[in-house]
């Protein structure tokens, strides 16, 4: 087991791996109690659930990456990427190795550009989303393959922005947004697509993918195993989270199931290996939401905090009933709430309006204090 209470007159240690959602919310909420150290090969968190609003709107390019060395009052950033983890022992692709008390594994997942960064570099990054605007700007025809969630908030944002562009959604699924939600949900969302003007192409695989790489300015067609072809000037992969858990190694490996998510007990912890914890894209646990990350590092954190404490009862992460809100553009959309559907109004103040920035900018402030 790993000791329950600090030695005396030394805190005890906190790596957190990985400066997401779930990291980022960790490593703050154990900032006053541990000695906490954030690793993150990016200088920035990127708050990619809006950025489609950045690629369509570039001023919010700037508020999207927040500034990982201005998160933690009394813990340290570093800068690196873990190469190698097994047990509580990490390697830094830097060479240097950490062996903390507590270890938290939250690296979360890679989506295709530009929802994610392919650049670690913000400024590099930032440039990147740039050059993709102007790509958007002076394509006619958008192509997106992908109706989840993200591939229908970004035809809602171009559409809203762009309202001249004609856009195309196609997906393997005979409907739009698969997961648990309520059919309303859906039947909501595709009335509104009607009136925006999307086209939806369903049920049918691509016979394959568009060559050009997505977000740039190239000719694209795609025909469906049914037979129908799409043309466009530009297209966006909306779909292909892939967690990044490439470097667990002994027993962490072991947990690691053959799509690449670490199998976690109520606890968070990675079965079968103590002080190791994994939570959000890449745990086994409620995963593939920025909510569900930050929900569970909740819980983690007062885990740890009690161990450190000595003081408090162990929870248990529970996952919450399916909860999503789908904006199209800033005054548009549709969300599922615990009772029931709502629309275009409600998502606008959810959701849509803000795209939550403050929710997550509000953490970077470590110099004003
Ligand atoms: C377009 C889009 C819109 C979305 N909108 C929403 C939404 O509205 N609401 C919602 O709840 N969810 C949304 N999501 C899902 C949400 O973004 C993810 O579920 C969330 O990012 C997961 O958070 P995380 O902390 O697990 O990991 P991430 O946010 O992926 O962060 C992982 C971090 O780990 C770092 N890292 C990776 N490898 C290493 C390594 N080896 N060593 C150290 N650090 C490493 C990365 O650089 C990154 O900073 C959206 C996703 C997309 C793509």
């Amino acid at each position: 087991m790993v000791a329950s209470t600090s030695i005396k007159g030394k805190r005890p240690s906190v790596v957190v791996l990985g400066g997401g959602y779930g990291g980022l919310t960790t490593a703050k909420a154990l900032d006053d109690i541990a000695d906490v150290t954030l690793v993150d090969p990016s200088d920035a968190f990127l708050h990619n659930v809006a950025s489609w609003r950045a690629l369509v709107q570039p001023d919010w390019v700037d508020r999207i990456f927040m500034p990982l060395n201005q998160l933690l009052r009394h813990g340290r950033f570093l800068r690196d990427r873990a190469v190698e983890v097994e047990g509580r022992k990490v390697t830094l692709a830097s060479g240097a190795e950490l062996e903390p008390d507590y270890l938290v594994l939250a690296t979360g997942s890679s989506y295709p550009f530009p929802a994610k960064a392919a650049e670690a570099d913000q400024h590099r990054a930032k440039a990147a989303l740039q050059g993709a605007h102007e790509a958007l700007q002076k394509a006619q025809r958008c192509l997106i393959v992908g109706a989840g969630p993200a591939g229908l908030e970004l035809a809602g944002e171009i559409k809203h922005f762009m309202p001249e562009k004609t856009i195309t959604v196609v997906d393997v699924s005979p409907d739009i947004l698969s997961g648990p939600f309520d059919q309303a949900l859906r039947d909501e969302l595709k009335r509104q697509l009607d009136e925006l003007g999307v086209r939806l192409v369903l049920g049918s695989p691509l016979r394959e993918l568009p060559e050009a790489a997505p977000g740039s300015l190239a000719p694209v067609e795609v025909t469906t195993e049914a037979g129908e072809t799409v043309t466009a000037d530009i297209w966006f992969r909306a779909f292909g989270v892939r967690p990044a858990t490439g470097y667990v190694r002994g027993a962490l490996a072991n947990a690691r199931d053959a799509r690449g998510y670490l199998s976690v007990d109520e606890r968070l912890q990675v079965k079968g290996v103590d002080g190791v914890y994994a939570l959000g894209d890449i745990s086994s646990a409620d995963r593939d939401t920025a909510l569900a990350a930050g929900q569970q590092a909740e819980v983690l954190a007062a885990n740890i905090r009690a161990l450190i404490t000595g003081e408090g009862e162990q929870l248990a992460y529970q996952p919450g009933p399916p909860l999503i809100a789908v904006p199209l553009g800033p005054q548009a959309g549709a969300t599922q709430l615990p009772d029931g559907v709502t629309g275009a109004e409600a998502t606008a103040s959810i959701k849509g309006e803000s795209m939550l920035i403050e929710m997550y900018s509000v953490h970077f402030n470590a110099q004003d204090r």
